[in-house]
């Protein structure tokens, strides 16, 4: 489903990505867990392409986002690349859903622009999606009259509403006030049990104990040690993965 090989990233000089390996199975739910500055949101944004890699390889359903030339990754052509990144779903810390624009309108967009959908038919899929992430009642309110975590679901469910093959989380609660962060959790838990492949950076460890297939931690710029989340919780190999979950836990 996906496959990263050999990802690296540097901001001018300062070596972000050292070389990632990372399959993703189809329908799993993999969270990447690691220290602040370690690479977790630059990995994500990676995958999707809103951060240009400098080397390595990324296939999505066995389609490369781009190919390596002399050692150098080079994205798909723009065209390519827009209909790749139509398949990949993302939600981010901060849900920037457009404030003069309803819940309904908010999700409909996407739809109705790129994927040519009748307004009708758009407003259907809107209002299934929105009963999914339990905002039925909320369509025709405007953002601001929202909660943080009724924004953040109508934020996943205009991620839905472009059919994404594949959702990356980017610590989508950690903006949220925290009487809030369990509603958007659910929403996330529902989503993978629906058999949804996720990537999600998240610090919730209740989260990816109970829903991870398999969790990741990421330390400096590398995948150090990877499992089930039971194994990486209760018998972390590397004294770093030891240490870090020791001042998180
Ligand atoms: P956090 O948990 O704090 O979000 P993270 O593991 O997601 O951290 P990243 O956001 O991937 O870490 O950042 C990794 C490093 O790359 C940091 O040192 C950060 O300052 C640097 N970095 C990220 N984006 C940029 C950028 N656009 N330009 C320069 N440096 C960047």
């Amino acid at each position: 489903k996906v496959k990263i090989q050999n990802l690296k990233k540097s901001f001018s000089n300062h070596v972000v990505l050292r070389g990632v390996d990372l399959d993703v199975a189809e329908g799993e739910v993999v969270v990447v867990i690691g220290a602040s500055g370690s690479g977790k949101t630059t990995l994500l944004r990676c995958i999707n392409l809103l951060e240009i890699p400098d080397a390595g390889s990324i296939l999505v359903d066995g389609e490369p986002m781009g190919r390596e030339e002399k050692g150098r990754f080079r994205p798909l052509g723009d065209r390519k690349l827009q209909e790749m990144r139509a398949q990949i779903g993302m939600v981010f810390q901060r849900f920037n859903l457009f404030p003069h624009k309803t819940a309904l309108e908010n999700v409909t967009l996407g739809p109705i622009i790129s994927r040519g959908m009748s307004k009708a038919e758009a407003e259907k899929l809107g209002s299934l999606l929105l009963e999914r992430v339990g905002l039925a009642e909320k369509r025709n309110a405007y953002p601001s009259h929202l909660s943080g975590g009724q924004q953040q679901r109508v934020a996943i469910a205009r991620s839905l509403a472009m059919q994404p093959r594949l959702m990356l989380f980017d610590e989508p609660t950690s903006a949220l006030d925290p009487e809030l962060v369990g509603e958007v959790l659910e929403t996330m838990r529902q989503l993978a049990t629906e058999g949804m492949t996720m990537i999600v950076v998240t610090h919730e460890m209740a989260f990816a104990r109970e829903v991870a297939d398999r969790v990741v931690y990421v330390d400096q710029g590398q995948i150090l040690e990877e499992g089930p989340p039971d194994e990486i919780f209760r018998a972390p190999k590397h004294e770093r993965t030891q240490n870090f979950l020791r001042r998180t836990l």
